[in-house]
């Protein structure tokens, strides 16, 4: 087993933490607000003080922070990883960043001659908590065959995408769909809720049809239980809808529907839905029409 060290403990890395302590692995963590660690079984897992403390002697650094200006703080800072971590550390970066802000960490860490992959990760805090993800990983395949003792025990299943940078850009294709999906579900039920059909009939139709998705089940359900508590902040999908934009934008590629839906996650932002899950851009679609989606 191996010494790993964990950084960024907000919904996805607390399960990832945990799921990489119940592997056997001698986890140390850090996070910004000390008290996310709590949530962490104490007995198992180091606390440390800084980075540098974390990074320290770990085989494996891995992290899942929220953003480009995170790791941009956490990673490339003064006191940050790139700058302690140990040269025969494996670093893996979870989290769902910019294309670009994943080419400045791998020539950050090259730069030191520290092996490096992008990793990020679809499902959701349930698949986080048990050990379900499916990881998309860019960089060096040796180095990728070496992170599985790691990687597996998060996840369900992986993808080795290519070279560096192919991680996140995958990561980016896939939450165009996811994007699209909510904005499809949320117009859909809107448009039969207006014709006065039954929202569960309507969702027993897409459970079995040919366009069946997990999102429109899970989501589905929960639009029509009026639950829209955060496993997946609305915030986020915010930024990854706009991180779609900016990557189709810089390689000429038209994204007209991810333009449109990143407008209604705007319009459902400024009404007050960012902390809440992104599920709750439907709310703005079923305010539009008039109806109330809660069965
Ligand atoms: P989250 O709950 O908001 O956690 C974000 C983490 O980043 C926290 O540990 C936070 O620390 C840390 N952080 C943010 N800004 C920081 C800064 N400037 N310096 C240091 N630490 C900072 O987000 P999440 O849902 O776990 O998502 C983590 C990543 O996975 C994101 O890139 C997200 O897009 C991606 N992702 C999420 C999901 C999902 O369903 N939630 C699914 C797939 C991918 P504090 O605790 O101190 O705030």
């Amino acid at each position: 087993m191996s010494a790993v060290a964990f950084i960024g403990l907000g919904t996805m890395g607390q399960g990832m933490a945990a799921n990489l302590v119940a592997g056997g692995h001698d986890v140390t963590v850090w996070n910004r607000s000390a008290v996310a660690a709590e949530a962490l079984p104490s007995e198992r897992v180091v606390v440390a003080a800084s980075i540098a403390e974390a990074v320290a002697g770990a085989e494996f650094v891995m992290y899942a922070l929220a953003d480009d200006a995170a790791v941009n703080d956490v990673v490339l800072g003064a006191q940050g990883i790139a700058a302690s971590v140990d040269v025969t550390s494996i670093v893996i970066d979870l989290s769902t960043i910019s294309p670009a802000a994943s080419a400045a960490e791998a020539a950050a860490f090259s730069a030191r001659g520290v092996r490096f992959l992008d990793a990020p990760v679809f499902g959701s805090k349930g698949e986080a908590a048990n050990g379900g993800l499916w990881i998309v990983v860019g960089g060096d395949e040796a180095t990728f065959e070496s992170s599985k003792v790691v990687l597996e025990p998060i996840s369900a299943t992986l993808h080795y995408m290519g070279p560096s940078g192919n991680g996140a850009k995958m990561k980016l294709v896939g939450n165009l769909v996811v994007a699209a999906q909510l904005e499809a579900l949320g117009e859909s039920l809107s448009l039969a809720k207006k014709a006065g059909l039954n929202l569960h009939d309507v969702l027993g139709v897409f459970a079995v049809t040919d366009f069946r998705s997990p999102i429109f089940d899970g989501v589905g359900a929960a639009v029509a239980a009026n639950d829209y508590s955060p496993s997946f902040a609305l915030k986020l999908m915010l930024k990854d809808g706009n991180l779609v934009k900016d990557f189709a934008e810089s390689l000429g590629v038209a994204v007209p529907g991810t333009i449109a839906t990143v407008g209604t996650i705007e319009r459902a932002v400024d009404a007050g839905y960012g902390e809440e899950n992104a599920s709750a851009l439907i709310k703005v679609l079923a305010s539009d029409a008039g109806v109330d989606l809660a069965e």
